[in-house]
């Protein structure tokens, strides 16, 4: 099997296909350290908490269960172990903030709730039990999970590699896909080496698609209704820092706050989140944040990468963190925050911002299970990564689990809904 994208889905599909003992060729068209894609970068919020029967919840579960095997995996056979859970995970509260407004929501959402968390339905009692220092028109949740803070796709996605390779499959790095036909049966796949420029075709009997927002693109001619299903959009990332002078005031037991009341997501109108995604040379935290919804279109996907940030988007990247940091009863503004870095990067949104994980179909009704499509993970997909390889690999090699929760994550992102979703398009 060839599977196409070595991002978090691509590898991730190519290691669940691997421990089923299928002979698989992984090929991603950068360089083996990765500098574009939407899994680009050292945090992703990973997270638990969700409304009861929530697949997302299910499938960030599974993927923590998943992601132990694949540690043990590349364990075996060590004399001591040289990969951990802590490598790919920090665990750390995550902070949910919503407002009043979101009542019946947050309602819904903590009722019968099996994650552990704490809840502050108004400012006493955020002061109380937090420490935290909110307006009376807000809520504040804190998730407490094993693995819930941030995982590193960096880290992930060298592990799944190594993994890859162990099992002895191959993984071919500087191979770009230029074209993916289906002939009597067969995917040709040609193929074109970014370093010499050489052209060849391999030819496979299955093929999965992984290409992130390159998707659309790659699968024109196999299946051209995924480029009206998914498009990909730009977002920014700003990395911050608290300056150093004013950091260095700071106690240590504000240090340890701030550390522990990071990743944030603020539900409000362009969904504010933040993390921690790495410690400087002096160990100050280097925030990275961004807007959920402020995501814009696209001109050039080979060129968006390469786009800078607007003043615009660096204001409203510190304004957000000064209000988050003053939630904190920190004494940080907004003219402590430095900007240190930025970049543009990339979503790929379906129109109900739920991913597939699908056969293609043929005919606008017939389920071609030659070909899988893993894609459209919008701002959501890295914490659940090695669940959707995993329902990927499965649809591949055509197995199936009859747990209800698995069928219903299926549903929701498979071929039925595909199938719908194709009908709709010239509606
Ligand atoms: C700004 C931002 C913040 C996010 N935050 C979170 C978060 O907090 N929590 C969370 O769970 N998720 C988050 N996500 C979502 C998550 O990062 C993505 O869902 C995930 O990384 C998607 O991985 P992918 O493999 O589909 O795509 P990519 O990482 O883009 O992988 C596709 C790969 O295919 C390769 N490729 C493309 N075309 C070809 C070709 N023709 N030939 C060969 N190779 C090709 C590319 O080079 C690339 O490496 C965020 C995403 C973004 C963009």
């Amino acid at each position: 099997m060839v599977v196409i994208g070595g991002g978090l889905m691509g590898s991730s599909t190519a290691w669940e296909l691997s421990k089923y003992g299928q002979n698989v060729l992984l090929v991603e068209q950068q360089d083996s350290i990765y500098t574009f894609g939407s899994s680009l970068g050292e945090a992703r919020i990973s997270r638990s908490l969700g409304p009861k029967g929530d697949i997302f919840s299910y499938l960030q579960q599974t993927a923590v269960r998943e992601t132990r095997d694949l540690i043990d995996y590349l364990n075996e056979g060590q004399t001591k172990s040289l990969h951990t859970m802590e490598d790919i995970y920090t665990t750390s509260p995550v902070t949910y903030i919503y407002s009043k407004s979101q009542l019946n929501e947050v309602k819904a959402l903590l009722e019968g709730q099996t994650v552990n968390y704490e809840y502050a339905s108004n400012k006493k009692e955020a002061e109380e039990k937090f420490g935290m220092n909110i307006p009376d028109t807000t809520l504040v949740i804190r998730e407490f999970q094993e693995y819930s803070g941030t995982l590193n796709p960096k880290i992930l996605i060298k592990k799944l590699h190594k993994a890859i390779n162990k099992a002895g499959n191959s993984i071919v790095y500087n191979q770009k896909v230029k074209s993916l036909k289906k002939e009597e049966g067969i995917y040709k796949i040609e193929i074109t080496d970014i370093k010499t420029g050489a052209n060849k075709t391999i030819l496979s009997k299955k093929v999965v698609a992984a290409a992130g927002p390159y998707n659309g693109t790659l699968v024109k001619d196999v299946a051209p209704y995924f480029s009206s299903l998914i498009s990909p959009k730009r977002l920014f990332l700003s990395f911050l820092k608290i300056k150093a002078d004013k950091y260095d005031t700071l106690t240590s037991e504000q240090k340890n706050r701030l550390n522990s009341y990071y990743p944030v997501a603020y539900l409000n109108a362009e969904i504010f989140y933040s993390m921690i995604e790495k410690y400087d040379n002096n160990q100050r935290p280097i925030l990275k944040v961004g807007g959920h919804f402020l995501r814009t279109d696209i001109k050039d996907l080979d060129e968006v990468w390469a786009m800078g940030l607007t003043a615009q988007e660096i204001q409203w990247s510190k304004e957000n963190t000064a209000d988050y940091l003053s939630k904190l009863d920190l004494p940080v503004e907004f003219s402590d925050l430095e900007f240190d870095s930025g970049y543009s990067c990339v979503y790929s949104l379906t129109e109900s911002e739920i991913p597939y994980v699908s056969h293609a179909i043929i005919n606008n009704k017939e389920v071609d299970s030659s070909f899988v499509l893993i894609g459209g993970m919008s701002g959501i997909g890295a914490k659940a990564s090695l669940a959707y390889g995993l329902m990927a690999a499965d649809l591949a090699c055509g197995k199936d689990n009859t747990s209800f929760m698995y069928q219903k994550a299926k549903s929701a992102l498979g071929s039925q809904r595909l199938i719908q979703d194709i009908h709709n398009i010239d509606k």
